[in-house]
């Protein structure tokens, strides 16, 4: 992973002394620094398995930072596989991120259940808004806005659309298949510029 990042960064660098640079211009992300806990000592790491690594990365220091203010969570998904669906409503998403290895959703620990944490979220208001600022620090996206029963939710897909409706659905089954499942794929359109610690 390093080696390739480290190709994707400099390769196009260098043949500039020469010509322009032939590819796009590409978001820099200033890098982030190296979570210090392993995804085996999160509450729920293995819900991090078959994401992003640059999103783990993110998952590891959004625990770590929300435990340093003293909000404890555990992790309750992450990947999930593909099944072609209807869209809720015309125009609607097609698929998940979760299906792209860029979403995971959390809960507080303190809460057994999802339908509990809702059922509280009066109470955990302020919990909840430290989350999302720490989240929209690490660049993730955080579901709140769209609805109450989205709060367990956070995604990271640098250069798509929030929603994967039809045309971002397109360009991303183009590289994954039809049936998303070299989902992995799909990270090569993702516009990340950044060297990744060994999750
Ligand atoms: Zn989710």
């Amino acid at each position: 992973m390093i080696l390739v990042m480290f190709l994707f960064t400099f390769g196009c660098c260098r043949s500039r002394l020469k010509a322009p640079c032939q590819q796009p211009p590409r978001i820099v992300v200033k890098p982030l620094p190296k979570p210090v806990k392993s995804v085996l000592t999160l509450r729920g790491g293995q819900h991090l398995d078959n994401l992003h690594p640059a999103l783990v990365k993110r998952a590891r220091l959004l625990y770590e930072r929300a435990q340093a203010l003293g909000i404890e969570i555990r992790f309750i998904s992450g990947y999930r596989k593909y099944r072609a669906k209807k869209p809720k409503k015309p125009g609607g998403s097609l698929a998940s991120w979760h299906n792209f290895g860029a979403a995971f959703d959390l809960n507080l620990t303190h809460r057994k259940s999802m339908r509990e944490a809702l059922k509280n979220l009066n109470h955990d208001e302020n919990q909840w808004n430290q989350l999302g600022k720490i989240a929209k620090e690490l660049g993730l996206t955080w579901g709140r806005p769209w609805g109450d029963a989205e709060i367990f939710h956070f995604e990271w897909h640098p250069g798509h659309p929030e929603a994967l409706r039809a045309p971002a659905f397109q360009r991303l089954i183009k590289v994954t298949g039809p049936k998303v499942k070299n989902y992995r794929r799909s990270w090569t359109l993702f516009d990340v510029v950044e060297i990744e610690d060994k999750s």
